[in-house]
């Protein structure tokens, strides 16, 4: 039986970029000890006042068909927090909840796509993006950054693509990169969108990992928030990854039509799920802040270490919970140099060239495992590539 062009050319031919991890994934389970710096998941996990409000919740009958959009109460939470943290005027009816933010960035292109139409990315990107694009029958055009700018793009870049565009996917705090968005740049991004006519969709799931500067959403710029969808997740936020709860906002009317699109997809999120997201939203900031303090905590552990050795740079890193490390010293592709690092330390990295083009020559490190274990892999990886620099 043959299968629709849409799922037969998901994933766009070629590698999926995860065979090192995949590797990495076969030694474990033949019984081999591998460091995994692989995976952007908490090594915690959902926090266990979340977990018994969710039994309450479920206990109490929340265990029916919930309110497609999501129930009021979690909507105006999301609504008041945004205004607090945007300064944008955020309405229940600029609110629609989804599972997750994977979710939502498939329902936003679904949302302003129409089959054929390009839509604009940014490389190095999540790897999730040109499937999630193709699988919403858009045409996936990357717009390909350079290190040296630290991946952040370029106004003219993004324009020289932009007369046929749609649609423009934006992420900062950067996944993989870990770099924010300096305003300047987001002001361009805003600059280009309104002389092309783009919708904005802002993937903001990593907004309270920020360890340098501010995130600003580009919402809150002027003009924007008619043209933007901004896409949320309290996976990242709350270490809650596996309850699949996220949002999307944008202007009431296609936040009306995102609910219809729901309505024959999703049929929203579960009850007492969406009760835990309201709940763990009520414990406020100081709670996001103490999920996001191991990465801030590891991250300035990396700097340190990092600034003792001159064979791996970093990308200048300010949010989320990556390090992109630059090993082009070494003469090897980030895969390679992936590769022979797991061969040779059983430690996993994930190499740059899994997230696009851009990357090449690059390595991302999750910094998701505890400290001790988190400084020994990156001390042996630096001592892997000033080997690899030596040996020529
Ligand atoms: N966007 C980015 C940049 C991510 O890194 C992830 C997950 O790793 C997601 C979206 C999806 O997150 P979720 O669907 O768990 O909310």
């Amino acid at each position: 039986m043959q299968v629709s062009k849409r799922i037969d050319t998901l994933l766009g031919g070629g590698s999926d970029g995860w065979e090192v991890f995949n590797r990495a994934r076969q030694m474990i389970a033949s019984g081999e000890a591998v460091t995994e710096l692989t995976i952007g998941e908490h090594d915690i996990r959902t926090a266990a006042p979340i977990l018994q409000d969710m039994h309450r919740a479920a206990m109490a009958g929340h265990t029916g068909y919930a309110s497609v959009p999501g129930i009021p109460a979690l909507r105006d939470a999301i609504a008041a927090r945004v205004t607090a943290r945007t300064g944008v005027e955020t309405r229940r009816e600029n609110v629609m909840i989804t599972p997750g933010g994977q979710a939502g960035l498939f329902a936003t292109h679904m949302a302003v796509i129409d089959p054929g139409d390009t839509a604009l990315y940014i490389d190095p990107f999540y790897a999730t993006y040109p499937g999630t694009l193709r699988g919403a029958s858009a045409r996936p055009v990357a717009i390909r950054t350079r290190a040296e700018d630290a991946f952040e793009p370029r106004a003219e870049d993004i324009a020289a693509h932009a007369d046929d565009a749609r649609s423009l996917l934006v992420n900062s705090p950067n996944n993989p990169t870990g770099v924010v968005y300096s305003r300047a740049t987001m002001e361009g991004i805003a600059q280009v969108c309104h002389d092309h006519d783009l919708w904005l969709i802002s993937d903001e799931v990593y907004d309270t990992q920020v360890w340098e500067g501010a995130h600003l959403s580009p919402r809150a710029l002027p003009g924007m928030a008619e043209r933007t969808l901004v896409v949320g997740s309290m996976s990242k936020s709350h270490a809650m990854t596996g309850s699949r709860i996220g949002w999307i906002i944008g202007p009431e009317k296609i936040i009306g039509d995102l609910i219809n699109l729901a309505t024959h997809t999703t049929y929203g999120v579960p009850g007492y799920i969406q009760e835990a997201a309201h709940f763990a939203l009520s414990l406020g900031p100081d709670f996001e802040a103490e999920i996001a303090e191991p990465f801030r905590r590891r991250r300035a552990l990396a700097h340190r270490i990092l600034a003792e050795q001159n064979a791996v740079g970093l990308i200048p890193s300010a949010g989320a919970m990556y390090l992109m490390l630059d090993v082009r010293s070494t003469g090897m592709s980030g895969e390679a140099f992936a590769n022979a690092l797991l061969d040779a330390h059983r430690i996993a990295v994930m190499p740059g060239e899994s997230f696009g083009a851009a990357a090449a020559g690059h390595l991302r490190v999750a910094m998701t495992i505890e400290d001790a274990a988190f400084e020994r892999a990156l001390r042996t990886l630096c001592q892997f590539a000033k080997d690899c620099v030596d040996r020529g």
